[in-house]
């Protein structure tokens, strides 16, 4: 329902779960945070409203300073801790909003290659496509184009790999995604009015774009692979 992401040179999990207060309007039943740090994916979820997710992470703060943080509006799976984004497969951490139309078939071919699911939702297949590509020696941006062509429906994702910790990749195909410019620090927001108090100066992706963002700037690509630019624009969303 709700995506936040920085990838940056100061600590991120609290901005993370500020941002996702200002996207709290649009109803959520649960949320959850990872991050990267000392070379590892982390992250905390709670079932129910971000002050769940808050007291989680002052039992357990977690450090790092690149991250994502989801709220969720279950489609498909309860919407329990153990559902909750991000997902976790192989190295590969997975926030969607949106519903991939093709799961089940997907599904049941990973499973048969002998995936292991750990939730019920239909995002999950998105997290074990990418580890399957990457174990196939994919790069992690080949593994997202790859993956970007199995999956059906609407999504908007983000996505960290543990082997590279100054990277957050996106997707837009439906549900919208804007990419936040800093000084030093790059952001993403499922509404620009969750990166205000960040920036206000966004790059909006379109159907189809794809981006991978570092500190200093994003490349984005359009479905077939080929770099595309689209606008900088101030947004007028307040702080
Ligand atoms: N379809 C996904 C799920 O049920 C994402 C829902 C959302 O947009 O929050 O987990």
């Amino acid at each position: 329902c709700g995506i936040v992401g920085i990838v940056g040179q100061q600590p991120v999990s609290e901005r993370l779960i500020d941002a996702l207060k200002r996207l709290e309007y649009r109803g959520y039943d649960s949320a959850g945070v990872a991050t990267i740090t000392e070379g590892a994916l982390h992250r905390r979820r709670a079932e129910g409203k971000l002050v769940n997710l808050e007291t989680r992470l002052k039992e357990e703060p977690l450090s790092g300073t690149i991250g994502i943080a989801h709220t969720r509006w279950a489609t498909h799976g309860a919407p329990t801790e153990r559902n909750a984004h991000p997902h976790f497969t192989d190295g590969v951490a997975v926030v969607h909003n949106g519903i991939i139309e093709n799961f089940a078939e997907l599904k049941d071919e990973l499973a048969a290659a002998g995936a292991e699911f750990q939730t019920d939702t239909d995002t999950e297949v998105v997290a074990h496509l990418l580890a399957r590509h990457r174990r196939e020696g994919m790069r992690a941006r080949e593994a997202m184009h790859a993956t970007l062509k199995r999956v059906r429906g609407a999504y908007a994702l983000a996505i960290l790999f543990e082997d590279d910790p100054s990277t957050i990749m996106a997707a837009r195909n439906g549900p919208p995604l804007a990419i936040g410019h800093g000084d030093g620090e790059m952001f993403l927001g499922s509404d620009a009015i969750a990166l205000a108090p960040f920036t206000n100066e966004v790059t909006y992706l379109i159907d189809g774009d794809w981006a991978v963002i570092g500190k200093t700037g994003a490349h984005i690509f359009d479905f077939d692979g080929r770099p595309v630019e689209r606008p900088r624009q101030t947004s007028m969303a307040a702080a």
